[in-house]
């Protein structure tokens, strides 16, 4: 048998003026997701536990069948996981951003998109600032998506559940002060992104950017975490399994729970990916593996821009490139499931992420069609399948 996630990143939402009164999964022309509906059945999900935070981390982590509640242990780990970088059991990994803070608010949580060399540059100076035998670990990554490490020893470590930290984009024009780290550890990373400013100050590249670029004005840690203790996705469900993904997040969550990450060329994580190119190399990997999930970012991208219109085109083509070729090829190969699942709602009206269920659908061998017709959120609450997101693929497998 052979089974296939397709996940349309953050379709859910609510009805929308601009649409007529109706949600994008309502508007969109999407025969081949209705399709699933009609041959199989609908139900709702709820992907993010209201105590975690409203993000693909946690979203896709319920959706690939793992309870966030038990395994979730911050972002940072699933980002490092993703650069392939390991971590020992007494290691913690933190999210580094390079951002611009002017007159005590958060102007950009991006530096203004900094790019990748200059970045580096930033970070290889802050780690010249430590001291030969330090824990600390600055890791460049792309633009101002960083990470930090703390190589630990046995004992006490540097954070524990009572440290709190704040992603930077949910503070953009805010003032920082409020939302500085705290709690254990909280001090330290405080001094770290206090000496960040010194250092960027004086960093010639930095302070004379082209274009009047502003420049980063520090470093912003947040989202620290150990690795997560998943078991091998294969051990537990007895099936091999590939992500096919632009977005870091994706790739780690894949590479954790024993996953091949299949790099499509043409994939971008934004509006202008190649849906076509997804949808080959998504039944290319069929061939090969069991278990395959196609994920695609444009359709969250869209409500992060309040593009209600983007939003439905971005549906339309995962509909028409991807979820259509993959379920004929699935048809023409023998025994198969195919479900269709975002991993959170990503709120047209507010630009961001929120809790609250999404509908699902899924058909194939073995699954009884319950009469649903058109796959979308009104549908979906009315079914009578209500679950938390992480019993989602276990149903699916059964
Ligand atoms: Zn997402």
């Amino acid at each position: 048998m052979k089974y296939v996630l397709v996940i349309p990143d953050g379709v859910a939402d609510e009805p929308q003026d601009s649409l007529g009164g109706k949600t994008p999964l309502q508007a969109a022309r999407k025969p081949n997701m209705d399709k699933v509906c009609n041959m199989g059945i609908i139900g709702q999900a709820d992907n993010v536990p209201p105590s975690l935070p409203a993000g693909s981390d946690v979203g896709t982590m319920s959706l690939f069948g793992y309870d966030p509640l038990q395994f979730h242990t911050g972002r940072a780990p699933i980002e490092a996981a993703a650069q392939g970088i390991e971590l020992g059991p007494h290691d913690w990994a933190v999210r580094c951003n390079l951002v611009t803070v002017e007159d005590g608010l958060m102007k950009s949580f991006t530096a203004e998109q900094i790019p990748s060399d200059l970045g580096a540059e930033l970070l290889g100076l802050m780690q010249q600032e430590q001291p030969a035998d330090s824990p600390w670990e600055f890791i460049p990554g792309v633009s101002y998506r960083n990470l930090l490490l703390y190589r630990g020893e046995a004992g006490d470590g540097p954070f524990d559940d009572s440290t709190a930290t704040y992603p930077p984009h949910d503070i953009t024009d805010k003032p920082v002060a409020p939302w500085l780290p705290a709690g254990k550890g909280g001090e330290i990373l405080q001094e770290l992104m206090k000496a960040s400013e010194a250092v960027f100050a004086k960093c010639d590249a930095n302070q004379n950017r082209p274009h009047g670029a502003p420049p980063a004005t520090n470093v912003w840690l947040w989202g620290q975490g150990k690795a997560p203790s998943l078991v091998d996705f294969k051990t537990r469900f007895g099936l091999s399994g590939a992500v096919i993904t632009a977005v870091d997040l994706l790739r780690g969550m894949g590479r954790l729970i024993g996953w091949d990450v299949v790099e499509v060329p043409g994939a971008t994580g934004y509006l202008d990916t190649d849906y076509t190119a997804k949808g080959q190399y998504a039944i290319k990997t069929l061939k090969e593996k069991d278990f395959v999930v196609v994920h695609v970012e444009a359709t969250d991208e869209a409500s992060h821009e309040g593009n209600a219109a983007e939003k439905v085109k971005a549906l339309e083509a995962i509909d028409r490139e991807i979820v259509g070729p993959v379920h004929e090829y699935l048809q023409s190969q023998g025994d198969y499931r195919i479900l269709v699942s975002p991993d959170h709602p990503t709120l047209i009206r507010t630009k961001t992420h929120s809790h609250g269920y999404v509908p699902f659908t899924m058909c194939g061998t073995g699954i009884e069609a319950d009469g649903a017709v058109t796959y979308d959120e009104p549908t979906a609450a009315k079914s009578a399948i209500s679950i938390p997101g992480y019993e989602v693929v276990p149903l699916f497998i059964r």
